[in-house]
C-alpha cells in the first residue's frame, strides 16, 4: 500500500538537526546515542525506512522563523536570516534530486507519473523487504511564511519548487497569527495570500489561529489543506480544529493530514510522559471522526510529522518508524472501512487533491 505523508520536516533534521536522511534511522539513533536534546536518540525518518514503509510521496517543509522572540535552529532574529535557512532547506532538496534519491514533484503531469511508477512497483513487489524503489518523491511545503522577505518574492519561491505554504507556526508570525494566539493575519498576510493565489501556491491552514483561519478562508478562494492536525472535540486544544473548521475544510473539497503524536490525540498528555497508553488506535478515531462529519473518506489523510522535533518516545507506542505507517491501514480495515476508503485514505485523497488544484492552476 503506497502511503502520502503530508507533514516532514526532512531538511530541518537533516540541516539544523545534522542528520543524514540517506543512513537508516536507527544508525542515526546509535550516533546520537549522547547527543543532549529532544528527540535525540529516538529518530523515526530516514530513507531506507521511508522506503520500506513506501512513503512514495511527502509534504516536505523549509522551515524558519523571524517572530522576535529568537530560538536556537528554529526562530532567527532578523527575516534575512530565516530567508537563508530556508534557502539552504529548499538547496538541499534540489542535492538529493540531482543525486537521484528524491524527485521535487512540481505538476500534475509529474504527480501521475511518479505515482504511476510507484503503483507498478508496488503491485510487482507487494510485501516483499526491499531496498530498491523508485525516488522517493516530495513536494516543498513551507511552515511559517516568515523566510518570504516581502510578497513579491514567492515567485522566485515556486520557481525553486515551493507549492504547499502554511503562512503560520507558533505564536504572532510576521504573516498570521499561529498556534497559542489569538493574532489573525498582518497586513503582510493578506498581501500574501493575494500574491499566493496569483502564482499558484496551495494555502495550507495548519497552525493558524482561529482568527488567522477564518480571514485566511475569507481573503482565498484556492484550494485549502490542513497539513497536520486533528481534531478537536477530541482533544480540546486550540492547536487542533474544530467540526466547523473541519467541515469548512470538507466544503472546499480540502483534505486533512491526521498526526499520530501523543500530545495531538490524547487530552492532557505532555512530553515526558509515557507513550504506553497511545497507540495507532487512537488516530483511527481520529481519521473516522473526520471521516463520520464529512460523509465520506475522500477529506483525511496522515500527515505524521514523525521527528518534528520530537522522537518516537512522544509518538503513539506502536509507531518505530515511519514504516510503520503501514499499520493503519489494517487499523482501518478492522474498523470496517473498504479497501478503496483505505486506499483513499493512506494515498489517494492527497494525490487526487494536488491533481485537481494543479490542473485547475
Ligand atoms: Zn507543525
Amino acid at each position: 500500500m503506497l502511503i502520502v505523508d503530508s507533514h516532514l520536516d526532512l531538511s530541518l533534521n537533516a540541516l539544523q538537526g545534522n542528520r543524514d536522511l540517506l543512513s537508516s534511522a536507527y544508525t542515526t539513533r546509535s550516533l546520537e546515542r549522547s547527543t543532549p536534546g529532544p528527540g535525540r536518540g529516538q529518530g523515526t525518518v530516514a530513507f531506507p525506512e521511508m522506503r520500506a514503509g513506501r512513503i512514495a510521496l511527502s509534504f516536505a517543509t523549509v522551515l524558519a522563523r523571524s517572530t522576535g522572540r529568537p530560538e536556537p535552529h528554529i526562530d532567527y532574529a532578523a527575516p534575512a536570516q530565516a530567508y537563508g535557512i530556508a534557502k539552504g532547506q529548499l538547496a538541499y532538496y534540489h542535492a538529493l534530486e540531482h543525486q537521484g534519491h528524491i524527485r521535487v514533484i512540481r505538476d500534475a503531469a509529474h504527480l501521475d507519473a511518479h505515482v504511476a511508477e510507484w503503483t507498478a512497483w508496488d503491485f510487482r513487489h507487494g510485501d516483499e523487504e526491499t531496498g530498491s524503489t523508485p525516488p522517493l518523491g516530495i513536494v516543498v511545503a513551507m511552515e511559517s511564511a516568515d523566510p518570504v522577505l516581502e510578497p513579491g518574492m514567492l515567485r522566485e519561491w515556486w520557481d525553486g519548487g515551493l507549492r504547499l505554504l502554511g503562512p503560520a507556526h507558533f505564536g504572532p508570525g510576521r504573516y498570521a497569527g499561529g498556534t497559542g494566539c489569538e493574532a489573525g493575519l498582518t497586513e503582510l498576510g493578506v498581501a500574501l495570500l493575494a500574491e499566493m493565489r496569483r502564482v499558484g501556491i496551495i494555502l495550507d491552514l495548519t497552525h493558524c489561529s482561529d482568527r488567522a483561519f477564518w480571514e485566511a478562508l475569507d481573503r482565498y478562494d484556492g484550494p485549502v489543506h490542513a497539513s497536520h492536525t486533528n481534531c478537536r472535540v477530541l482533544n480540546p486544544h486550540q492547536r487542533q480544529f474544530s467540526d466547523q473548521q473541519i467541515r469548512t475544510i470538507v466544503d472546499r473539497d480540502g483534505v486533512i493530514g491526521t498526526v499520530p503524536s501523543c500530545w495531538q490525540l490524547k487530552p492532557g498528555w505532555r512530553n515526558g510522559d509515557s507513550n504506553a497508553s497511545v497507540s495507532l488506535a487512537d488516530l483511527v478515531v481520529h481519521i473516522d471522526h473526520i471521516c463520520q462529519l464529512a460523509g465520506t473518506s475522500q477529506h483525511v489523510g496522515i500527515g505524521s510529522d514523525l521527528d518534528g522535533g520530537v522522537g518516537r518516545e512522544a509518538f503513539a507506542h506502536d509507531l518505530d518508524t515511519i514504516a510503520d505507517l503501514q499499520k493503519i491501514a489494517a487499523l482501518l480495515a478492522d474498523r470496517g472501512y473498504s479497501e478503496g476508503d483505505v486506499s483513499a485514505i493512506m494515498h489517494g485523497n492527497w494525490i487526487r487533491f494536488l491533481r485537481r488544484a494543479w490542473r485547475a492552476a
